[in-house]
């Protein structure tokens, strides 16, 4: 059985989850977790998984907020990218005289066939872009970038635009959240360059494939934002290259190693008809084989984020308190081992470093709640 098919029958019945660069861009953060990796492998949908159960996440925008998203993007957009080539003259330094845009969505089909078909375009345009023509355009909306995901071919429908300036390609990442005094939200942004990143990395797959200098695409993302409360866009730059190198990571480990395929082995993540109690049996033997990776950013983005949430609890994970908790506890995996090494037990040589931090801290504790001094 090729390792696309054995993919397929892990996903049986349950809902697919067609990759995004979004989805791809939250993945990231979880590259650490074998159930997420397979799930993403899979394209099985968690969030569908646990709706209906006790443990259903809701990840849903605010309506306000994805109208505020559509109208800033429109005044992005609206004559013919007026504001965008604006922002790129005055403040990224491109020398657009003659603006030569092309949107790819405009004559695509709304289905598969539309993404193969401005998939190829992309391609197509890419090559132009980085040869520099004089029919090369210089911007472009709607591109469409694939690759290879544990062995099968994904069409992701960039929601960003490229930008070029003398043979030189930069994503734009647009988002409509408020850029006030020089200062934003840092998630929104830190998600807004993820994504950015993740573009980034998949035109320069693009361009190996076709013998172009990778650099071609610049490691610099333009991330537009609105000023203030208005819909005013602002152009600010960041550099996205560590992000890029996790995104990279983060591909290669898609693949899903043959040890871990072999830990599935014969269970399937089930159908969203079973029965919500079944369904949850049947994710946690899954969770159980091949292992999960909880922290409290989970619950950002995983659609498994409550389940994972409440076993760790059970099991009296270190995790629950926290990422920076948790890197204090070297070897340490649970609360229970904490307090059982803060009391004096015996450390195993992996705990070492943790228990003698942890015999210290306990030992200013009981003089503090005796009421001795610091
Ligand atoms: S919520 Fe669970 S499955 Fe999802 S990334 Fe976290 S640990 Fe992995």
């Amino acid at each position: 059985m090729s390792q696309e098919e054995r993919l397929e029958k892990v996903r049986g019945e349950a809902p697919e989850k067609r990759p995004t660069v979004s989805v791809l861009a939250r993945s990231t953060t979880h590259g650490d977790c074998p159930c997420a990796r397979v799930a993403l492998a899979t394209r099985t949908d968690l969030d569908k998984l646990v709706k209906g159960t006790h443990f259903e996440v809701d990840f849903g925008q605010d309506p306000q907020t994805f109208l505020r998203g559509q109208l800033f993007e429109r005044r992005v957009k609206d004559k013919d990218y007026a504001a965008l080539i604006q922002l790129l003259r005055e403040n990224a330094g491109f020398a657009i005289t003659d603006a030569r845009i092309r949107n790819l969505k405009s004559n695509a089909a709304h289905n598969e066939t539309g993404l193969k078909q401005r998939a190829t375009e992309t391609r197509q345009l890419l090559r132009k872009m980085v040869r520099g023509g004089d029919d090369a355009p210089n911007i472009v909306d709607g591109a469409v970038l694939t690759c290879t995901i544990a062995g099968r071919t994904a069409y992701f429908e960039a929601d960003g635009l490229a930008a070029a300036a003398g043979g030189r390609i930069h994503v734009a990442e647009v988002k409509s959240f408020p850029l006030t005094d020089g200062r934003c939200d840092n998630g929104k942004l830190g998600a807004a360059c993820e994504q950015a990143a993740w573009y980034v990395l998949l035109c320069r797959r693009e361009l190996v494939e076709l013998d172009l200098p990778v650099d071609a695409v610049s490691h610099e993302g333009l991330i537009i934002l609105a000023k203030g409360l208005g819909l005013e866009p602002a152009l600010v730059k960041y550099d996205l290259t560590n992000r890029i190198v996790r995104a990279e990571q983060l591909l290669d480990s898609a693949r899903v190693d043959e040890d871990v395929l072999r830990a599935v082995g014969d269970v399937q993540f089930p159908s969203a008809e079973e029965d919500p109690q079944q369904r949850i049996e049947v994710l946690e033997r899954m969770m159980d084989r091949v292992g999960t990776q909880y922290r409290p950013d989970c619950l950002e983005d995983c659609g498994a984020a409550k389940l994972c949430r409440a076993r760790a609890q059970g099991a009296g994970l270190a995790s629950v308190c926290g990422s920076s908790i948790a890197r204090m506890l070297p070897g340490v995996r649970t609360l229970g081992r904490a307090a059982e090494l803060a009391s004096g037990g015996v450390p195993a040589p992996s705990e070492r470093h943790a228990a003698a931090a942890l015999r210290q801290a306990n030992a200013v504790y009981e003089r503090v709640s005796k009421g001795g001094a610091l």
